[in-house]
């Protein structure tokens, strides 16, 4: 993950550390480089331009290019940059509320919403709370049962199925379930579409309005880069989401998704799919991901 960022910022950074004294030009070639390094990891031009002028304002002040260790302090500059363009804390779930607490997972057909819900629910169940969930998904053939397998596998509970009824009344029949079985989460795995369409944002909204989520999560494959941050944003100015989970993380040599997800949508990612392993799943830890970049 993030390979070929990491090795040619760790370039820029040897060699501004290489060198005794630092002057503004020097600032302004390695942050072109940086710049660069951004748009081919994908981050989307008007993020990497913004962290770029960011850096060099702070970077070509007096006191940093008189310090002792100028290249250093820019290298500073940078890693707190991108902490800040990452965000700056973990973002946690925010289930605190008179059970059940409902949690909504949106996203496109494919972004690896259904495992990612099973996923959640597997460790949320390890943290000691009762979940159920709920595949409201009655388009995709064969949506519901493949749940209702993952449940199986996590040994959770999954609402029974009946056939025929609509997402909206599958929603108001798991609410009743979980709060009459006691249950502390209840998790509502919503239908993907292939693209953002009025339909689907109408269904989720309708899902929303009964349910009540304190969560409502958008799932998206971190493998589509600058696609991710264009349908969080989509579905952003639908519906309240809370949060993003970046599936896929695995196998994402470069990043773009994850660096720009933040400051384009304003949401934090809160979790990221490591794998297809229900297990493969991670809270996204900023600094963790900024320390891996800068090696
Ligand atoms: P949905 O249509 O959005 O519900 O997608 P699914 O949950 O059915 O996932 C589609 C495929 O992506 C499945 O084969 C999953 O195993 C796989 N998948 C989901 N998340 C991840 C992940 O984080 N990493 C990898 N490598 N595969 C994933």
């Amino acid at each position: 993950m993030f390979d070929s960022l990491s090795e040619r910022l760790g370039g820029v950074f040897d060699r501004l550390k290489g060198r005794g004294a630092l002057t503004e030009a020097d600032v302004r070639t390695a942050m072109r480089e940086v710049r660069i390094a951004l748009l081919e990891a994908d981050v989307a031009l008007p993020v990497a331009r913004s962290f770029v002028d960011s850096v060099t304002e702070k970077a070509v002040g007096q006191q940093v290019l008189r310090s002792i260790t100028p290249g250093q302090q820019v290298v500073k500059i940078v890693n707190d940059a991108l902490i800040e363009m990452l965000g700056p804390d973990t973002a946690e779930l925010e289930l605190d509320v008179t059970p059940p607490a409902v949690v909504m997972m949106v996203g496109l057909q494919g972004s690896g919403k259904t495992t990612t819900t099973a996923k959640l629910a597997k460790l949320l169940k390890k943290q000691g709370k009762k979940v159920m969930m709920a595949s409201l998904d009655v388009n995709r053939p064969n949506a519901q049962e493949q749940l209702a397998i993952l449940g199986t596998q996590i040994e959770g509970a999954t609402l029974p199925i009946v056939a025929g009824q609509q997402p909206v009344d599958i929603a108001r029949r798991a609410l009743q379930a979980a709060k009459l079985q006691g249950f502390d989460v209840l998790m509502l795995d919503t239908a993907g579409r292939l693209h953002v369409d009025q339909q689907l944002m109408d269904e989720m909204k309708a899902v929303a309005d009964i349910s009540k989520p304190q969560e409502i999560l958008l799932v998206v494959d971190s493998l589509t880069g600058q696609d991710a941050v264009n349908v969080a944003q989509s579905f952003g100015e639908q519906v309240p989401l809370t949060g993003v989970v970046l599936t896929r993380m695995d196998g994402d040599a470069r990043g773009g998704a994850a660096l720009s997800m933040r400051a384009v949508t304003g949401k934090p990612i809160k979790f990221a799919g490591v794998g297809e392993k229900l297990d493969a799943i991670e809270p996204f830890h900023p600094q963790r991901v900024a320390g891996r970049i800068l090696g």
